[in-house]
């Protein structure tokens, strides 16, 4: 069956992660050493806990990956206070840093333009808020290419829960077996894409790109690099 469509997860799909990530907090951790006395090890202890704590108290909303919580929870740590000019300094620092730091992937542009070139519609499905989302997007350069964005923020639930999936169905007007789902996490992105029953590729970058006996976790494809979704795409059109 030819697709009409292919569906992408962005962060560690589209681009790495993690690299971003570490600069990303080590420029917070510049910032906050210079008002006090901390270590980055303590520093990145606080500012783990700060996280399990948050995931923990709103688990399943785009909220719970909201560094301004983050970082209000690790200052109410560091000075039993808030500190509302401290914490947007850290917020906007840890984004400012993270995006400029963000590269698209091996062949990203090349099999967006392609994808494009061959008239499939394009969407990225992504839990977060829309605001960072949007700013990926725009500072990756890859505006033009993306059709529409879903971000659990505006679906009220995260992946695997098939809201987010059908949402970006419905924007794209295709249906599941119209489309493919790209993402690196076996159980956000595959379980989830599997449940709407769209077909589905992992691609292997990460820790959350773990093998699974259960058939509902199981993807139809395995790549390692997104210019081999072209070729998936021409032997699912034959
Ligand atoms: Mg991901």
């Amino acid at each position: 069956m030819v697709k009409k469509a292919v569906l992408f997860d962005l962060d560690n799909t589209l681009y790495d992660y993690e690299g971003p990530h570490a600069k990303a907090l080590k420029a917070v951790y510049d910032i906050l050493s210079k008002k006090i006395n901390i270590s980055f090890i303590k520093f990145k202890e606080l500012y783990k806990m700060s996280k399990i704590e948050i995931h923990r108290e709103l688990s399943g909303l785009a909220s719970s990956h909201n560094r301004v919580l983050y970082f209000q929870r690790l200052i109410e740590k560091t000075h039993n206070t808030v500190d509302p000019s401290l914490i947007l300094k850290l917020y906007s620092t840890y984004w400012d840093t993270l995006l400029k730091n963000m590269e698209l992937g091996k062949g990203v542009l090349e099999t967006l333009k392609e994808l494009k070139k061959r008239n499939l519609k394009i969407a990225i499905v992504s839990d977060l808020t829309t605001h960072i989302q949007l700013r990926k997007i725009h500072q990756l350069g890859i505006t033009k290419y993306i059709d529409f964005l879903v971000t659990s923020e505006e679906a009220g639930s995260e992946k695997p829960h098939a809201i987010m999936f059908l949402l970006a169905l419905n924007k794209l007007d295709v249906s599941w077996h119209d489309a493919i789902f790209v993402g690196d996490n076996t159980i956000n992105d595959i379980e989830g894409a599997n449940s709407v029953r769209m077909d589905t590729v992992l691609i292997k970058k990460g820790s959350l790109a773990k093998e699974s006996n259960e058939d509902y976790q199981k993807p139809n494809f395995v790549i390692k690099n997104i210019p081999e979704v072209l070729n998936i795409l021409k032997g699912l059109d034959n």
